[in-house]
């Protein structure tokens, strides 16, 4: 492993760029506007600007000459359209293309391999040289391997390692498809002889890998770029247009490790310079330097980006106009987003490239804006509207010729010929047309048979591991049915579906999302919580308006002697409470629920003040109390109905639950109002009453829960807050003989207190649900890939500044990859910014108390001493604040104890994944595992052996959803039932049977008329 300064050479050398004050608010419409409007506004807009019928007329030569002549590499598009990736086979191939290259290690080669084609049926596969190739590695494959995908006996093993070797040969010819050269000399090379045969071939290459998630990744990055650069100058010639010479693509995020919109200023500050000097040598040498279109939410910020650079192109190379953007047309600003790069490049004095996509990442947008439920969605939610889209998008960049040089990218016959169409009313012949290397070879081999106009060919570069999350896209795009190279491939297509025109199907429906929105994720019953998105300058300006009235209110203790009453007082409020029918108390919940989701912004600059949350987790919190008010109002209402069970005739039998009585709950100051919420809404909804102690650091957020709870139809006597100590006001309330249950969350040493002082009563038993800590471990084997596992790591066991009782304790690496990903983790967490956590770009906010911040020390003192600290010491006593802290130990049994802070050990392991299980299971708690492997048998098999509550695959292990993701543990970490799910209000409730001779008073009728 490297030592842990980064050399940062490249990277530090290069002179900040004074910043212009930068309009980075307010550039572009909102995201989440609605999608009907804006494709009205879209139709509107092309209004007769098309003559689709000679559109069709064009592109219709073109589809039959690719069926009938196809290119070279068809044959993974027939074997994409044979196997599409909604299949098994399909999936399989994705799956194995996405991971298979980068295992090191045979045994996890040979378990991955078994694994997905065990699965799969890919007999009877077309002739096709990759089909049969293919065909030929499963049917080996199944001869040799146990479909569970472990490793088999020696005879097998030795025919295993052949099928594994046919395979990994497979998913390498699939590779070699899309990518031009491992090396930029090969590439160049290619890319000659490519030119030399069609003299109007341009190319704009691209450097392969995953996003910089570290310093060292990014100055590499910078370094293959400026080596591309430098390679690309050579062959060109300066005098030329860039349209003329071949370009460098590149991504803003390999270039900065945070190259996020809550790192804004950083991101300006750091890596614009960096950017600057792949401008320069670009100007120099007069090429395309374009900046790819990633996520959505970066968009903002690459437009910032983008100005700084235009900025100082104006003021030192105004003569260059090869600097250039992609703009993704599935965006419902895309239109926007086109007369702001105008205006940028007007605003500068400075000729821009545009190229025109329609957008890479469909699939996670529509994720994204469902996970923050957003009001809408932010990209376009049916096919045909994002190409109708591009058309407006193309027709916006024609018109803003004078400012920017059109490119059009895509592969779809229909697009291009509406395109050439569009140029040709205007008389225009200043633009060009891309494709990726590897995709729309057929069409474009007929496109350009004719006419004058230019094609560039994005063209990837780089080694087998880096090329698979490339690679994935390309299959996705390819094995989609929607997607045109797809039905292309397909001759079961006709003509008249291939080149449907978008205008009718876009003007022949009401354009409202394809789907339901992220509010309606859970169906009409349940709305989901409404969340923020901190990308977008009006969200955050929200945000900031709350903070700047932000008062945390003082709220007082409890004295001793108000202790006794209060439960009196509870306990004589039960009975009308109890009587109300469910649904009623179910609309108090609801209503409780729009105020908090009204008050959102200010509940979040409450959460931030008094509890120390970022901002982030404070949205996501305030979210989970919406949530759990919702779902445990539908759910009471469900189990609270009389259930009729069946019995002999002449009787009525009936279930039901009701309250208990008095609860007492105590929640903890890490989730201060989405626990609080969650007990006491149970409690509630069930019927009974409450005496609600808040954590002692954190009364006034729960202050204002109560009194929202209070607004929304809660009786005052129903629903009592004891603020106060726990030893004192929390210990007094359980040991309060009319108390009929106590909801607990905590730690385990409290919670064996509390169970204690209960079972030392006389009287009746007392219910006790008590949720405690946990020593998460997440086990990582050599299929995994390090930069999940990293994002995964570093949000579960740093985010909230590791104050969850979720979090990520222990990282169990499988050794033939740890070195990577130990390092990958390490950079990663240094790169966290720790600090106030009211300001937006802090990952890591303070520690709760003193005390905290004491009792992580000692651990950290511990930790110094018996294990290897792989990060430097960061706490600062006088702000409570600890920096990500990282520690390598050998065994699973030295991380015993539940350390509450950003504090995480790792070790390596080898040999059996079940025996690391064992040893986690042994260490006695049973919250949440964490399981990184891309061999879905074995996921399946280690959560089935692990003893814990929640175990999540291939993501993080923080941020559980009301509803989806119930939470809780069992052994050390809790009573159960889970919080958030199905089993929680039972728990509750009393239950009683009703059974009723219904032959007392009379015969038995209901017999006679049977
Ligand atoms: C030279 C070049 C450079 C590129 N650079 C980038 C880049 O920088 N950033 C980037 O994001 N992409 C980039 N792409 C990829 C591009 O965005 C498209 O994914 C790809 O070109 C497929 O579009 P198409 O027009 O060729 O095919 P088509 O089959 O006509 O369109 C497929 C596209 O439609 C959209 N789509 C699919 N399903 C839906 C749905 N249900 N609702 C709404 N829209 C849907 C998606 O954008 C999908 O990619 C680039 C493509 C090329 C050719």
């Amino acid at each position: 492993m490297r030592e842990f300064t980064i050399s940062r050479t490249t990277i530090a050398m290069l002179d900040p760029i004074p910043q212009a004050p930068l309009p980075h608010t307010d550039r572009l419409p909102d995201p989440y506007r609605a999608e009907a409007g804006v494709l009205a506004d879209r139709l509107a807009a092309l209004d007769g600007a098309l003559d689709w019928a000679a559109v069709k007329a064009q592109a219709a030569p073109w589809v039959r000459a690719v069926r009938e002549n196809p290119p070279p590499f068809w044959a993974l598009e027939r074997l994409l359209t044979e196997y599409p990736i909604s299949s098994d086979e399909g999936q399989a191939l994705m799956r194995l293309a996405e991971a298979l290259l980068r295992v090191p290690d045979t045994e996890t080669a040979i378990a991955l391999t078994a694994d997905q084609l065990g699965r799969a049926d890919f007999d009877g596969a077309s002739d096709a040289a990759m089909a049969r190739l293919s065909s030929a590695a499963i049917a080996l494959s199944k001869r040799c391997l146990s479909a569970e995908g472990e490793a088999p006996g020696l005879v097998a093993r030795v025919g295993a390692r052949s099928v594994v070797a046919a395979t990994l040969r497979a998913v390498q010819l699939l590779g070699r498809q899309f990518v031009l050269g491992e090396g930029i000399e090969d590439a160049l090379r290619r890319a000659e002889a490519g030119q030399r045969a069609q003299p109007r071939l341009r190319h704009s290459f691209d450097m392969l890998g995953e996003g910089a998630r570290t310093e060292a990744d990014a100055a590499d990055y910078l370094d293959s770029y400026r080596q591309a650069l430098e390679a690309i100058a050579r062959r060109a010639d300066p005098a030329r247009h860039p349209s003329l010479n071949d370009g460098l693509s590149i991504k803003l995020s390999a270039l900065h490790p945070r190259y996020e919109p809550a790192q804004h200023e950083r991101v300006m500050r750091e890596l614009v310079p960096r950017v600057w000097t792949l401008c320069e040598r670009a100007a120099q040498a007069s090429l395309n330097l374009t900046i790819d279109a990633e996520e959505v939410e970066r968009l903002e910020l690459s437009l910032d980006v983008f100005e700084a650079l235009v900025a100082r192109v104006g003021r030192e190379c105004p003569r260059w106009e090869g600097l250039g953007l992609a703009l993704q047309a599935y965006q419902t600003r895309a239109v926007e987003l086109i007369g702001e790069v105008a205006a940028i490049a007007r605003r500068h004095g400075v000729r821009l490239m545009c190229r025109l996509v329609k957008g890479a990442y469909w699939d996670s947008e529509i994720k994204r804006a469902q996970e923050l439920g957003l009001a809408g969605y932010p990209v376009f939610t049916r096919k045909h509207r994002s190409d109708l889209s591009y058309l407006a998008c193309a027709s916006a960049l024609f018109d803003a010729a004078d400012a920017v040089f059109p490119q059009f990218a895509t592969h779809n016959a229909g697009t291009i010929a509406a395109v050439l169409q569009m140029a040709r009313r205007r008389g225009t012949a200043r633009f060009e047309l891309q494709r990726l290397h590897g995709m729309g070879e057929g069409v474009y081999r007929e496109v350009l048979r004719e006419g004058s106009v230019g094609c560039r060919v994005y063209a990837p570069v780089g080694a087998h591991r880096d090329l698979l999350a490339y690679l994935v896209r390309r299959l996705l795009e390819n094995g989609a049915n929607s997607s045109f190279v797809h039905q292309l491939a397909d001759e079961s297509v006709g003509l008249d579906t291939l080149l449907e025109s978008p205008f009718a199907r876009c003007a022949g429906e009401e354009g409202g999302p394809a789907f339901a929105p992220p509010t309606r994720l859970y169906g009409a019953a349940r709305p989901n919580s409404e969340g923020l998105d901190p990308a977008v300058a009006a969200h955050r300006e929200a945000l900031a308006t709350a903070w700047r009235q932000a008062a945390v209110p003082l709220v007082p203790e409890a004295r001793p002697d108000e202790i006794a009453p209060a439960v009196r007082r509870a306990v004589e409020a039960f009975e009308a409470w109890n009587q109300r029918p469910v649904a009623e108390r179910a609309a108090v919940l609801r209503r409780a629920a729009d105020a908090m989701q009204a008050r959102l912004p200010p509940l979040c600059a409450l959460l931030v003040a008094e509890a120390r949350k970022t901002w982030p987790d404070a949205i996501a919190e305030v979210r989970e109390a919406i949530d759990f008010l919702r779902y445990y109002a539908a759910e009471a209402e469900r189990l609270l109905a009389p259930l009729a069970l069946p019995g002999p005739t002449g009787e009525r039998n009936t279930l039901r639950l009701q309250g208990r009585g008095a609860w007492v709950c105590i929640s903890p100051w890490n989730f201060p109002l989405a626990i609080f919420t969650g007990q006491v809404a149970a409690a509630l909804v069930t019927g009974n009453t409450v005496l609600a102690k808040p954590a002692e650091q954190t009364p006034a957020i729960a202050h204002e829960a109560v009194r929202l709870l209070h607004a929304a139809g809660v009786p005052a006597a129903a629903l009592q807050l004891l603020h106060g100590p726990g030893d004192t006001v929390g210990a007094a309330l359980v040991a309060e003989p009319a108390v009929a249950g106590v909801a607990f969350t905590g730690s385990t040493p409290v919670a064996k207190a509390i169970q204690r002082a209960l079972a030392a009563q006389d009287g009746p038993i007392v219910p006790l649900i008590a949720e405690t800590g946990g020593v998460n471990a997440m086990l990582v084997d050599s299929s995994a890939l390090p930069e999940q596992v990293a994002d995964a790591v570093v949000q579960s066991a740093f985010r909230s500044a590791g104050q969850r009782c979720s979090a990520l304790r222990l990282l169990c690496v499988h050794e033939s990859i740890a070195d990577g990903v130990i390092e990958m983790v390490r950079d990663a967490a240094h790169a966290l910014v720790v600090g106030d956590p009211s300001d937006l770009a802090t990952d890591v906010g303070p520690l709760i108390d003193a005390e905290a911040f004491a009792g992580v020390a000692r651990h950290l003192a511990r930790l110094r001493a018996t294990a290897v600290a792989l990060l430097p010491e960061g706490e600062d006593g006088a702000t409570h604040t600890v920096a990500p802290q990282l520690f390598e130990i050998r065994e699973v049994s030295e991380a015993s104890q539940e350390i509450f802070g950003p504090v995480l050990q790792v070790l390596r392991w080898r040999g059996d994944p079940k025996a690391v299980i064992a040893q986690v299971n042994a260490l006695g708690y049973g919250l949440t595992l964490g399981l990184q492997t891309r061999i879905d048998s074995r996921a399946l098999a280690l959560a089935a052996q692990a003893r814990v509550g929640n175990v999540y695959v291939n993501r993080n292990t923080i941020g559980a959803v009301v509803g989806v993701q119930p939470f809780g543990g069992e052994g050390l970490s809790g009573t159960g039932p889970k919080a958030g799910g199905p089993h929680y209000l039972p728990r509750f409730c009393a239950e009683q049977t009703l059974s009723v001779n219904t032959t007392a008073a009379g015969g038995n009728v209901a017999l006679f008329s049977a």
